[in-house]
């Protein structure tokens, strides 16, 4: 008899778990846009969004969702013809490169995998071939949420300004802003992206954009911009309906500023990237300790180069997929699906699924999806190593 009564939980990478009480601040009526409390409030994100980044940069909020955001920067950074260096570490990054191309930019792509970490020094090479200066902008995700892979963003930045190329940094932080650290001013990151369905712990439908005074001056000119995604309004325009090129997203701003105040007055950022940290060793440890009797391995093995918002895992002989299914039909919880390893249409598409530890999760959260994890793999007879949870418990440390 299946278990799954109860409250669901849905532990996969996006849209994350949407907490009460931002559900509860988006229960109201529509509020007057053109003038009033609602200006105070948006004034009130956009200037905690700062803070969430930790930077005096510019910021925008679209509406829309990440691809959104893709096309907002590509838009803002480039004109046709112009080059991009794209550095990938799983689907997202792929994406990203592809939603640029298709507007016209000359894409250069390093495609470091979907197991590891950029290198440094293997995009610094690539700066130091264009002698012409034909790249604009080197672009990355921080944590690709498809493979997991986290790319060290500050020494990026370090390798970059060694040698001498004036590219602009643009970072998606989709998946890590609100979950792993982002320094935006420290670590010299030019344009970041986000969304508000991943660490922003609020429904889609808003992307948002920072980019620091040197991006905007050495974009000035760029060719790509059209009416909506042109970002000089949002941060210049004198009225409110310019921050938004129309309506605001009334009830998403609610929700925002629930959110914002959660993670930035209540929780402290740095106490959120903390819990997000110690959730992710609990979520690697119990893999391990699994992987030692059975077909089971963390998508990246060096965990310096892991995110902490999303763990990607494989389990061999389609036991990935028998186990979501079963975590959803027998206790309520859904994984998310393995994305960008293998095609749907291929057998291999059963062997990954990834776990969501990303926004409004605590201890039980993650815990209680391990020992989900745990009772699954043994009612499907999948083969696995022992004491995942105390190893677990033992990392929460
Ligand atoms: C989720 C995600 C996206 C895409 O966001 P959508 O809202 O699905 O368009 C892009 N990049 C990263 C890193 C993401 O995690």
């Amino acid at each position: 008899m299946s278990l799954a009564q109860g409250r669901p939980y849905l532990a996969i990478p996006g849209p994350s778990v949407l907490p009460d009480r931002v559900l509860a601040a988006m229960m109201r009526p529509a509020p007057n846009i053109y003038a009033g409390p609602l200006h105070d409030l948006t004034h009130s994100v956009l200037a905690d969004l700062r803070r969430l980044a930790r930077t005096t940069a510019h910021v925008a909020v679209y509406v829309g969702n990440g691809h959104a955001g893709w096309e907002a920067a590509n838009a803002n950074l480039f004109s046709a013809g112009d080059g991009a260096l794209f550095v990938t570490t799983g689907n997202f990054g792929l994406g990203w490169a592809e939603s640029a191309r298709r507007m016209g930019v000359a894409v250069e792509a390093i495609d470091c995998g979907k197991r590891v970490a950029a290198d440094p020094w293997q995009i610094a090479s690539a700066l130091r071939q264009d002698g012409a200066g034909r790249i604009r902008a080197v672009l990355l995700t921080q944590t690709d949420t498809a493979s997991s892979v986290r790319n060290d963003v500050a020494a990026i930045r370090s390798a970059i300004d060694a040698t001498g190329h004036p590219a602009l940094l643009a970072v998606d932080g989709i998946a890590s802003v609100g979950c792993d650290p982002m320094q935006m001013d420290e670590w010299g990151v030019d344009v970041l992206l986000a969304a508000s369905q991943k660490g922003l712990m609020a429904p889609p439908g808003l992307a948002i954009l920072w980019a620091s005074d040197k991006a905007v001056r050495a974009t000035a000119s760029s060719g790509l911009r059209t009416p909506y995604w042109d970002w000089t309004p949002r941060f210049f325009g004198q009225e409110y309906w310019h921050l938004f090129c129309g309506t605001a997203p009334t009830h998403h701003l609610f929700a925002l500023r629930e959110s914002l105040t959660m993670i930035l007055e209540e929780e402290g950022l740095d106490n959120v990237w903390a819990r997000h940290a110690r959730l992710a060793r609990a979520v690697w440890a119990a893999f391990d300790a699994w992987g030692q009797g059975g077909d089971i391995a963390l998508n990246v093995a060096d965990p310096t180069m892991r995110g902490h918002s999303v763990t990607a895992a494989r389990m061999g002989d389609g036991a990935a997929g028998r186990l979501r299914a079963w975590a959803e039909a027998e206790t309520g919880v859904t994984l998310g699906i393995g994305l960008g390893m293998a095609l749907p249409s291929e057998p291999a598409y059963g062997d990954f699924l990834r776990l969501a530890h990303m926004g409004h999760v605590n201890a039980h959260m993650t815990l209680g999806a391990l020992s989900v994890i745990e009772a699954g793999l043994t009612a499907l007879g999948v083969p696995h190593g022992k004491g995942a949870l105390d190893a677990a418990i033992a990392a929460l440390g």
